[in-house]
């Protein structure tokens, strides 16, 4: 097995789909319920698992989290939080997964995964499912994000030291 032609280009940047893409409120795949100074965070459309969602590096292209400055972790690791906290905030999961993945778009994402009590594989990483399932309602779809924007309203932030 080889990566892709493809691949190889998008990692250099060159037609780039997260680059590409701006900062839009809606994707084919996803609805942005948190647009932070450095990244934005999109609740996944496709029925793979309640609160799925996916927070996009938006500064220039990057591919791996070693190539941002200092500066840009901090902020980048904030908003990942943040979101990571709103997702706990609006679906109370078991767990929370961080996945810094990019082997199909190699641009700088994470996607969180909420882990739940009927979680499909406890203990272990999330088995995403191939083929993907199909979008949830629309009506659910907008529920679930007002309930991320409602948990982003409600500061949960640790106190810096304790
Ligand atoms: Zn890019």
């Amino acid at each position: 097995m080889k990566w892709s032609e493809q691949f190889y280009a998008w990692r250099e940047g060159d037609g780039c789909p997260s680059c590409a893409d701006g900062r839009p409120d809606e994707t084919p795949w996803g609805v942005r319920f948190f647009a932070g100074a450095v990244s934005d965070a999109y609740l996944v459309r496709a029925d793979v698992q309640r609160g799925l969602s996916m927070v996009i590096w938006r500064g220039r292209h990057i591919v791996e989290p070693t190539e941002l400055s200092d500066v840009e972790a901090a902020a980048y690791g904030r908003e990942v939080l943040t979101v990571g906290r709103a997702l706990q905030d609006a679906f109370a999961p078991v767990k929370l997964n961080y996945n810094v993945l990019g082997n199909s778009v190699p641009h700088l994402h994470t996607h969180i995964v909420p882990r739940h009590a009927d979680d499909p594989r406890p203990g272990w990483p999330f088995p995403f499912p191939d083929p993907e399932p199909g979008p949830m309602s629309q009506a659910r779809l907008a529920q679930e994000v007002a309930l991320l924007r409602g948990a982003l309203g409600r500061d949960r932030r640790p106190p810096l030291i304790r």
